[in-house]
């Protein structure tokens, strides 16, 4: 489901837009202050931003700053709400990243529009560049794995087991299908070596005496696992 989230502190327009997005079948997150809008934009990761320019705390501008200095959100389209004409002005002179704007008072019909518009030539979402499992921190970008405070050293073929396993964390991933996604098809390779592989991964993320993150499914496979955490 497309997910919108809507950063407006009218109450009365927070409602109106809800509404309307609803009834044309988007999901919406409602924000009523500048100061919550980014930390939920970063936990919710939605489709397309709806930002108002006033808003309690941090401004609507800031915020759009902030979400197109951000890897893991900058793709996300933002339509600016604005109040008067000078702050439309602004929005399409300054290069603070929106995508779109609307002036207050709007037409609803043109606003829904003008969403489809922009969520139809959206760009796809970029890997991330780290990824929180746990405990466990890893940086695709500088391939550095932590447990906790902890390096962890691992080969290239663990890392991709680890990239793999972090896909869906608590999936549990069978041995052909790791080796599928590690060593492709073309390559004929054992079962054994996974479970090689998996082993050294294991060894070294447990090193510091942390409590076992892979789980071993007999006769299934693997997975990434907190069921062991105490
Ligand atoms: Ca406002």
């Amino acid at each position: 489901m497309t997910k919108i989230v809507i950063v407006e502190d009218e109450q009365g327009l927070q409602t109106i837009l809800k509404y309307n997005l609803e009834k044309d079948g988007y999901q919406t997150i409602p924000v009523m202050d500048g100061k919550k809008a980014l930390e939920t934009i970063l936990k919710e990761e939605p489709d397309l931003i709806l930002l108002d320019w006033m808003l309690p705390h941090v401004s609507g501008v800031e915020i759009c700053k902030t979400v197109r200095q951000n890897h893991d959100i900058r793709h996300i389209p933002v339509l600016m709400l604005t109040a008067r004409g000078d702050e439309a002005d602004k929005v399409s002179g300054l290069s603070i990243g929106a995508d779109d704007y609307m002036t207050k008072p709007f037409s609803v019909p043109e606003l829904m529009a003008r969403i489809k518009a922009l969520l139809r030539r959206a760009p796809p979402k970029p890997p991330k560049k780290t990824k929180i499992f746990a405990d466990l921190t890893v940086d695709f970008d500088k391939k550095q794995v932590m447990r906790g405070n902890r390096m962890v050293h691992i080969g290239p073929t663990e890392f991709r087991l680890l990239q793999i396993f972090l896909e869906e964390p608590e999936r549990v991933f069978s041995r052909l299908e790791l080796l599928k996604k590690v060593w492709g098809d073309a390559i004929y390779v054992e079962d054994r070596t996974v479970d090689v592989h998996v082993k050294r991964l294991r060894q070294a993320l447990n090193a510091g005496g942390e409590y076992d993150i892979i789980r071993t499914v007999r006769s299934s496979g693997y997975a990434l696992s907190e069921m062991k955490k105490k």
